[in-house]
């Protein structure tokens, strides 16, 4: 939860609820249907007791919240953080149930988190701790039911070790109930920078409404796999990249950094500061000359200390939650666009679905074949949300929710009895 300048804390929970209720406003979906959107469909908290190296046993809380199915089983990571609430996953279930529907694939939103820092965990304790939530919530998950996946500090190896607890309880192979799994148990070609490559998609396509080619400058707050792997793929398509910041620090070059090289250089020396043939960043970040900004770091990183500094025309949220409200309202009276996560971040969750549908069928694809498959359903996603924007003359966030909360609320009444 976030404290900022002239406001009371935010909840995301109490964010998604407010972002709800503005789509409403304009699309006016049936007042029962819409009640039912205000909740999760369940909402589910376990203990997890793990044996600690030490021979203490300690006792970890879990939550899986499956928020609407409407669509198809429910979808969603988990997450591993000290920061974890109960809130916090409902309201990033309720996100994972417009991300879905905003790209039309056919599953709902669910999410889990654990309350844990997995960096004071050894492996021998992390892995008790990844098999003790599937053991707590096997028979709320499955491949037709719910399907968990990364998130933040969990990976494919936690994911092997979820997907073989899971087996050994039910007894039979499900390579499907989990994604983000190594191609060895089933996962999918192109999963691991799928994130980045559908967000260069969107990039592209709105970007070029704007009138922004590959002369504009674009600064990159965020050098991990989401940030990082953008910054390649643009460098890479010829890009001008002006500027990128991590945990430690960030950098500018308005000629345009050399990604290649910075990708070699923070290997070796840990952070991206000090990289040759660029400037250390004094100033804040987010008032550095670039006119696409991309925050792929953090959640509330752009708020209302920040959100006037801005000097960007677009901003593309690669990270989860990046613009806080507060900051919205800023940017949009100096005219920034900003595309939504439910649909700039939404790459990862569109290659889930391909591994999940890989898996059903037991046959594999290959990366060209899971590539152009990516980039139609995020071109035609990116043009749907912007013409909604342009028709009833609102934001583009709002013009995700109007495409993700109309097919949501039509599925549910699609099974409503007469
Ligand atoms: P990551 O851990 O790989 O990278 C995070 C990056 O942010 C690192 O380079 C880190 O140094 C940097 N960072 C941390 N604190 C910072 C600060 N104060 N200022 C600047 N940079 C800072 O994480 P990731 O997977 O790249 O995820 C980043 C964001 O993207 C998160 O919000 C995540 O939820 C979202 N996201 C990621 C994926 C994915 O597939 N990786 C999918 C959807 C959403």
């Amino acid at each position: 939860m976030k404290k900022e300048k002239n406001t009371v804390i935010s909840n995301p929970f109490e964010n998604m609820l407010r972002q709800l209720a503005d789509v409403q406003k304009l699309i006016k979906i049936d007042q029962n249907i819409f009640a039912q959107l205000q909740s999760p469909q369940k909402c589910l908290e376990v203990s997890i007791p793990v044996r600690m190296d030490n021979g203490s046993v300690k006792i970890f809380t879990g939550f899986r919240a499956q928020y609407n199915d409407a669509r198809g089983p429910y979808k969603g990571g988990i997450r591993f953080h000290p920061a974890v609430t109960r809130d916090e996953v409902k309201a990033l279930s309720a996100w994972m149930t417009w991300k879905c529907a905003v790209v039309g694939i056919p599953l709902g939103g669910g999410k889990g988190g654990v309350i844990v820092d997995p960096r004071t965990l050894s492996e021998k304790e992390l892995e008790q701790l990844s098999r003790g939530f599937i053991k707590g919530i096997y028979k709320l998950i499955g491949p037709k039911v719910d399907v968990p996946a990364p998130d933040v500090y969990t990976d494919s190896k936690i994911m092997s070790w979820m997907l073989d607890e899971y087996e050994k309880l039910v007894g039979v192979h499900e390579p499907g109930v989990i994604t983000g799994k190594p191609l060895a148990l089933g996962g999918s070609k192109a999963r691991s920078y799928s994130t980045s490559e559908g967000a260069f998609y969107v990039l592209q396509n709105i970007a070029s409404k704007l009138g922004l080619d590959k002369n504009a400058s674009i600064a990159i707050e965020g050098f991990g796999n989401a940030g990082g792997l953008l910054a390649e793929r643009l460098f890479t398509d010829g890009y001008k990249v002006v500027a990128v910041s991590d945990s430690k620090g960030a950098i500018e070059n308005q000629k345009g950094l050399n990604i290649k090289e910075l990708v070699k250089y923070k290997k070796a020396n840990g952070s991206v500061l000090n990289f040759p043939g660029s400037q250390n960043l004094k100033n804040k970040f987010f008032s550095v000359k670039a006119d696409i900004m991309i925050p792929a770091a953090l959640d509330g990183s752009i708020n209302a200390e920040n959100a006037s500094e801005i000097k960007a025309r677009l901003i593309l949220e690669v990270a989860n939650g990046p613009v806080t409200n507060e900051a919205e309202t800023i940017l949009a009276k100096k005219g920034v666009i900003i595309v939504p996560d439910i649909l700039a971040n939404a790459g990862g969750v569109v290659v889930s679905y391909f591994e999940q549908v890989q898996n059903a069928a037991n046959y594999y694809w290959s990366e060209e074949e899971v590539l152009e498959k990516l980039k139609k359903i995020m071109t035609d996603s990116a043009e749907e949300v912007w013409k909604n924007s342009r028709d009833y003359k609102t934001t583009v966030r709002l013009g995700a929710y109007i495409s993700a909360v109309k097919r949501v609320a039509e599925a549910m009444s699609a099974r409503l009895s007469v």
